[in-house]
């Protein structure tokens, strides 16, 4: 089965038609990284999928869950779907350790010696327990959004949604948060990712997709979309990167 798939998906804003007959279909483990130009739509994607913003017309099924116009079910859904922003919207009066407690706690209400030692396994694993008491307004960008991300897989997700999570951060910083999104993809995680890093995307991606005007015009395996872009929208698009 799919854990997730997207059926004629549309959305509006007003009269802004943003996302148009969007279909998608992705197995667990798998890595999909939506390119796309400014205003596409990629970002109101991931909103949708994680409740964040209501659809018009079409069907998300997540891990069999399906989501239609009128559901409401959130909490449920966004225990399955993490998401990390270009913003990390840590609590700065917490520090680490109490952000990271604070949703398996208050909504999962799960025992705190059980969170802890999941918030210090995931610490560990992206090189930050050195900083569990330290409040945020202590760490660096790129530290801030590895906690941002801990904070995410502290719920246990089966997705983890990614919205151009390094856009912010300086060059030299980008890397640290990349290495950790690279590992989870190969312990398997499931994961959408929106990003302009083109060599990570190529690296990361099990599958590309390539929006543009609210659709998906393109759906490719990573080789095949940047050595050969099928339409002249992405051709354009990716000429904008010296990668190249
Ligand atoms: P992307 O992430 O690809 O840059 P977005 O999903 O953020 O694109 O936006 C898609 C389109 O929807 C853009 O034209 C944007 O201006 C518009 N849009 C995004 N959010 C809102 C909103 N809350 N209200 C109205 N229009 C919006
Ligand atoms: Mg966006």
């Amino acid at each position: 089965m799919n854990i997730l798939e997207i059926k004629n998906l549309h959305k509006y804003y007003h009269t802004h038609h943003v996302l148009k007959d969007i279909c998608l279909e992705v197995k667990q483990k798998e890595v999909v990284v939506i390119l796309g130009p400014s205003g596409c739509g990629k970002s109101t994607l991931l909103r949708c999928i994680n409740g964040l913003e209501e659809i018009a017309e079409g069907s998300i099924q997540i891990e069999g869950q399906i989501i239609t116009k009128d559901f409401k079910d959130w909490t449920k859904i966004r225990q399955k779907v993490g998401m990390v922003f270009q913003s990390y919207e840590l609590f700065d009066h917490l520090s680490v350790q109490d952000n990271l407690l604070l949703a398996p706690m208050k909504v999962q209400k799960r025992h705190k010696q059980e969170v802890l030692e999941e918030v210090k396994y995931w610490l560990e694993r992206v090189g930050l327990l050195h900083k569990i008491q330290s409040f945020p307004k202590e760490l660096s960008g790129g530290q801030k959004q590895r906690i941002a991300i801990v904070r995410s897989l502290c719920i246990n997700p089966k997705i983890m949604l990614f919205d151009e999570v390094t856009a912010a951060l300086d060059p030299e910083i980008v890397r640290e948060v990349l290495d950790v999104i690279l590992n989870l993809a190969k312990e398997g995680m499931t994961m959408l990712i929106v990003t302009h890093e083109m060599g990570f995307a190529r690296a990361v991606a099990d599958r590309i997709i390539f929006m543009d005007e609210g659709q998906i015009i393109e759906l490719a395996k990573p080789d095949n979309f940047f050595d050969a872009p099928q339409t002249q929208r992405a051709k354009k698009f990716l000429n904008l990167f010296d990668f190249h």
